[in-house]
Formats: C-alpha cells, sequence, structure tokens
C-alpha cells in the first residue's frame, strides 16, 4: 500500500495554479500509482512530500516569502523544489529539503523513493554540490488535460536548435522536435511561434507571440539570434495579408553588451519606415513590442557577460500609425528596475541574505557590484551550481 501522500504546491505568483512541467509529473506519478493532489503553503502539512515547481528564477522570493510566513522551517514533510527556474535554489535551504535539476520525467517516483540515488541532478540545499542537468530523450508520450475548460495539451518539442548564447531554453534542454514550431501559449496567452516561420503561415492565427530580441541586425547576429530586417518584413507581410485584425506580441531583448543608440535607431527607424510605407496590408497588424533587459542565463556561452540595469535604458517610444490602421505600439517596459534587478539577482545569486531582504522587505540596499559585473574565465562562479549539459 502507498503510505506516501504527495502534493503539488501551488504558487501565487502563477495565476494560483500549477505549471504545465508539474501537471507532467503529476500524470507520471499517478500512472505509477501515486495519486498527486494539489497544497497550499497551509495544506502542505498534510502531505508526506510537497513539490514545488519554479518556472523562472525570480520564483525564489514568492516562494521564500511564503514559506517563511507559512513556517516551512518547522515544516512535518519532506519538499522538492525543480523546474525551469530552478537554477539557484540554495537561499530556499531553510525551507525545502532537495532541489532537482533538468527534467524529472520517467524517474520521479523513483526520485521521491530515493533522492540520494540521483546525486548527479540533485541535491540537498543544506549540502549543495554542482551537478548536471538531467535531460530527456523523447518527448513525455500523454496527453495533459488541464484547466477548467478541460484543454488538451501535447508536447511536441523540446528546447530549441538555434542556440542563441545567452537563451536558458536552447542551451540547458536536450533539443527534440521538428517541424514549425506553434507552442499553445498556455504561459503567454496567445501561440508562440518562431519569427522565421511566420511567413510559412497558411492559416490565420489571430493573436501570436513572437521574439526578435536585439534592436539591430548587428545584435542580433552577434549574439545568435539571426533574423535580418528582410525577415520581420516578410513575416509582418504574410500577418497584414490576412483579412481582419492581427494582433501580434513581439519581445525584444534591450540592454545587450556593446549596444548603442545607433542600434535601437535602426529598430525604430525599421518599424517606422515598413509603416509608412506599406500599401499593401489586406488586414491591419497590431504589434506590441515588449522590451525586457538582458539578463543572460546561467550555463549559457554569456553567464559572464555584464549586466546593465534600468533606469538609463528605460526609454518609451511613440506608437507609429500609418494611415491605413497598421500600428506599431510599444507597450510599458513588462519588466521594471526593481523586476529586472531582482531577476538578475535570482540568477547570480551569492548571498541568501541578499534573497530574504529582497523577498521579506523589498530591500536592495547593498552592492551589486558582484551581480553586473562581467567575471572573467578565469574565476569561478560561487552562484554557479549548474555544469555542462
Ligand atoms: S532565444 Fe529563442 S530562438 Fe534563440 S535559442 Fe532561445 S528559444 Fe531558440
Amino acid at each position: 500500500m502507498c503510505t506516501k501522500k504527495i502534493a503539488f504546491l501551488k504558487v501565487k505568483n502563477r495565476n494560483n495554479s500549477v505549471s504545465i512541467g508539474a501537471l507532467v509529473l503529476m500524470d507520471e506519478l499517478s500512472r505509477c500509482g501515486y495519486p498527486v493532489e494539489i497544497c497550499d503553503y497551509k495544506t502542505a502539512f498534510n502531505y508526506t512530500h510537497v513539490l514545488v515547481s519554479m518556472t523562472a528564477t525570480d520564483d525564489i522570493y514568492d516562494i521564500f516569502r511564503q514559506c517563511h510566513k507559512n513556517n516551512w522551517e518547522n515544516r512535518t514533510f519532506t519538499a522538492f523544489v525543480g523546474g525551469f527556474g530552478c537554477q539557484n535554489p540554495v537561499a530556499l535551504s531553510g525551507f525545502i529539503d532537495y532541489a532537482f535539476f533538468g527534467r524529472a520525467d520517467g524517474i520521479i517516483a523513483d526520485y521521491l523513493n530515493d533522492p540520494e540515488k540521483y546525486y548527479e541532478h540533485s541535491f540537498k540545499l543544506t549540502a549543495p554540490h554542482l551537478v548536471t542537468l538531467r535531460q530527456v530523450e523523447k518527448l513525455y508520450p500523454y496527453p495533459i488535460i488541464y484547466g477548467a475548460n478541460k484543454s488538451r495539451w501535447v508536447e511536441k518539442f523540446i528546447g530549441c536548435p538555434y542556440r542563441c548564447k545567452f537563451c536558458h531554453y536552447s542551451h540547458n534542454r536536450n533539443y527534440i522536435g521538428d517541424g514549425i514550431y506553434i507552442n499553445n501559449g498556455i504561459s503567454t496567452g496567445s501561440p508562440e511561434i518562431m519569427l522565421k516561420d511566420i511567413c510559412n503561415l497558411t492559416e490565420k492565427l489571430g493573436r501570436l507571440t513572437a521574439a526578435l530580441d536585439g534592436y539591430s541586425e548587428r545584435l542580433r547576429f552577434l549574439f545568435g539570434k539571426k533574423i535580418t530586417w528582410d525577415m520581420v518584413e516578410d513575416a509582418i507581410d504574410t500577418l497584414a495579408s490576412f483579412k481582419g485584425n492581427t494582433y501580434f506580441k513581439l519581445y525584444n531583448i534591450c540592454n545587450f553588451p556593446t549596444e548603442t543608440e545607433d542600434d535601437e535607431k535602426e529598430f525604430i527607424d525599421f518599424f517606422d519606415d515598413y509603416t509608412s510605407h506599406t500599401k499593401k496590408a489586406d488586414g491591419i497588424v497590431k504589434i506590441d513590442i515588449f522590451n525586457t533587459a538582458f539578463r543572460p542565463s546561467l550555463n549559457t556561452p554569456m553567464e559572464r557577460s555584464p549586466v546593465r540595469l534600468y533606469p538609463e535604458a528605460r526609454r518609451e517610444n511613440p506608437d507609429i500609425v500609418s494611415q491605413n490602421g497598421f500600428v506599431v505600439k510599444y507597450t510599458h517596459l513588462a519588466k521594471g528596475a526593481k523586476e529586472h534587478l531582482k531577476d538578475v539577482v535570482s540568477i547570480r545569486y551569492c548571498d541568501k541574505a541578499h534573497i530574504e531582504k529582497i523577498a521579506l522587505h523589498d530591500n536592495f540596499d547593498f552592492d551589486l557590484t558582484d551581480y553586473l559585473r562581467e567575471y572573467p574565465e578565469s574565476e569561478e562562479l560561487n552562484f554557479k551550481f549548474i555544469q555542462g549539459k
């Protein structure tokens, strides 16, 4: 008889729900005969094993705050953390027992029975050591049914083949998949597609999300995202060829190393020119551009790169509107200075006291140099717990 009582924690800043990765593990555990429930920080005490998923590295603040508030220092259960954002979870050592790095599907039941067996991919947070990310060889084979509407999710891709030099997604997951990448957009609310594939769309999406990631061709080619302005033009032409309105959410990265005002001008000029010269649109495309500042992930070729902070790069540009209704709109930055700084600190973690200061008091009153500077190759990174792939 199964004596374990297992639950996945509902994380507040994720719409009070669990992530798709968590749903995959819940599905696998129940197929292995371990039914899994959902708990919150209070009801966690009714279980023997509680799993916590970090989708983004800055989830650490919310988890820290809630664990502190709900007395997880005195927990009666074994707590595990993992997920895509689990890069530097050591500051949670007072609240969580084990961290797992990489994909846990295929072994999750075995891991919960004996976490020490997976020393290569997991550690006790009180005794961290260097780990490798666990990779899988195949996509998760079962569909996941989720949400009130019983939506169906099937894994079609893992990772990305393009290897942009700052990208966690590419450098920390083996790539599996082929064909046109269209994610159903559980996290962004609209289908996500590679910008280069938009010109191959044969059906209108209506709403879609893609990423450009660099103000200029120079920056994009320097850091791995090989998208020319011609490709952007083809993509927008394709969207404009579908009748009716299309909403296009376009992510961009600013504050790259070596970026200058000329790079940004190239970006503005492109959209300005395109908008003022376009005559051929059958449909109206509204482009919302979301800028977020460069913050390289650990275990990527740019992990040692310097980071610049807002507010000096926080600029908002006027919308560009053509006579036939084509609009390029700069949405206010999705992340402000503090949020960006939080991300950077959570990636370049050095000291638990700093995470606690931010999580409990929103206090950034400490020397930031170590979070922002460039790290020479000869220097050992004291915030790095993951090696290779
Ligand atoms: S930034 Fe996008 S295109 Fe580049 S490697 Fe990451 S997921 Fe792929």
